[in-house]
């Protein structure tokens, strides 16, 4: 057998190391982010019968345009928006990896605000895009003059926030968002992977996409739609966004089994999303608890918490997974992360922390 660094590799691909978030199975699974309740059977029902039309026609190609899909899109964000809005392909990382190959690329640069979401720095790598970071302010937070500044020192052709940010949870200011984008006439990304977490009424970088055609706003049914099996993800920007993705995308990306499969969850977008409340009770709860045991969470508006004060996280992250229980250690010192689960995998974790302390 051949090693890696035998193979002709690209010279910049050469020590990277993939994305690697242990994929355990364990009693209770709290380390990607995923919406840990199961989709309600009526509308698991519906998908399957969707899916069985689909699988009729399965000898063609699929709608290239996926254009019932992103009227259900459309309809589901609101904000006046319309299918020429919207693109959609294999989860929002895909979503960015075509962003990246359109408006990235060798000699080109990104510009990001770690500690973030990983795979931004990863789908970077893969597609010849040089990563940059940025600091946060305290807190992690970015103020409005903080993005501004590293956009001047930087000249990135693209700009990512992630908002809420992942693996911290802090949400992040229109304010921001617009001074950023007035800093530069490149590309501005915001990934709201988590927006339906938010509070009620809290602001989402949709309603900036009038007048700012180098906006974009990627979004998955990953989290809070319950659908991280399934793989779609979507972005709202101006239509020209879509023509230049256009360029870059694999025809027929986006299986006719998929599509079928996201147009019948999206008519049931209310029951999908009944459990988002419910989650962000129990993420308040972690928060509440934590710091009732010493600990540090950081204010979140996802449906994870990131918490401070632990001494040894290596250690704790083990002897939780001796108990089937997985968290995530991110390397952050002093700082794990947890999803926000049900309510008995949530006491789960909570009881067996507390044990610990
Ligand atoms: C989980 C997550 C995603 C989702 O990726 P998919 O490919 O849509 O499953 C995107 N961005 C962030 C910040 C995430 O945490």
């Amino acid at each position: 057998m051949t090693s890696l660094d035998d193979l002709p590799i690209r010279d910049d691909l050469r020590g990277k190391s993939p994305y690697g978030a242990p994929q355990k199975h364990v009693r209770i699974e709290l380390n990607v982010n995923e919406n840990t309740h199961p989709i309600p059977e009526p509308v698991a029902r519906d998908i399957i019968e969707s899916l069985a039309r689909a699988i009729l026609t399965i000898n063609r190609y699929p709608d290239r345009e996926f254009s019932q899909l992103r009227d259900s899109l459309a309809g589901y964000l609101g904000h006046g928006l319309t299918r020429d809005n919207i693109w959609a392909a294999n989860g929002s990382n895909e979503i960015l990896q075509q962003i990246m190959q359109a408006f990235g690329g060798p000699g080109r640069s990104i510009l990001g605000f770690p500690p973030t979401y990983s795979m931004h720095s990863i789908i970077a790598s893969g597609t010849g895009t040089r990563w940059v970071s940025a600091e946060r302010d305290t807190d992690f937070q970015i103020t409005p003059r903080t993005a501004v500044a590293a956009i001047r020192e930087h000249q990135p052709d693209i700009v990512i926030f992630c908002s809420p940010n992942n693996p911290t949870g802090t949400p992040l200011s229109l304010e921001t968002i617009e001074a950023a984008y007035d800093a530069t006439d490149k590309i501005v990304i915001v990934d709201e992977a988590y927006a339906e977490f938010a509070p009620s009424g809290a602001p989402s970088a949709l309603a900036l996409l009038p007048g700012r055609p180098r906006l974009i706003v990627s979004r998955t049914m990953s989290k809070a739609f319950a659908f991280a099996g399934a793989r779609l993800g979507y972005l709202a920007a101006d239509p020209s966004v879509a023509d230049a993705l256009r360029l870059v995308r694999l025809p027929y990306h986006l299986s006719s089994l998929t599509q079928a499969a996201a147009v019948a969850a999206l008519h049931h977008s209310d029951e999908m999303l009944a459990m988002v409340d419910d989650i962000a009770r129990q993420r308040d709860r972690i928060v509440e608890r934590l710091t009732e045991l010493g600990y540090h969470p950081w204010p979140t508006w996802s449906n994870f918490v990131l918490f401070g004060g632990v001494e040894n996280p290596s250690e704790v992250f083990e002897t939780l997974l001796e108990q089937g229980i997985i968290i995530r250690d991110l390397g952050i010192p002093g700082h794990l992360r947890v999803s926000a689960g049900t309510e008995a995998e949530t006491s789960a974790f909570l009881d067996a922390l507390a044990a610990l302390s």
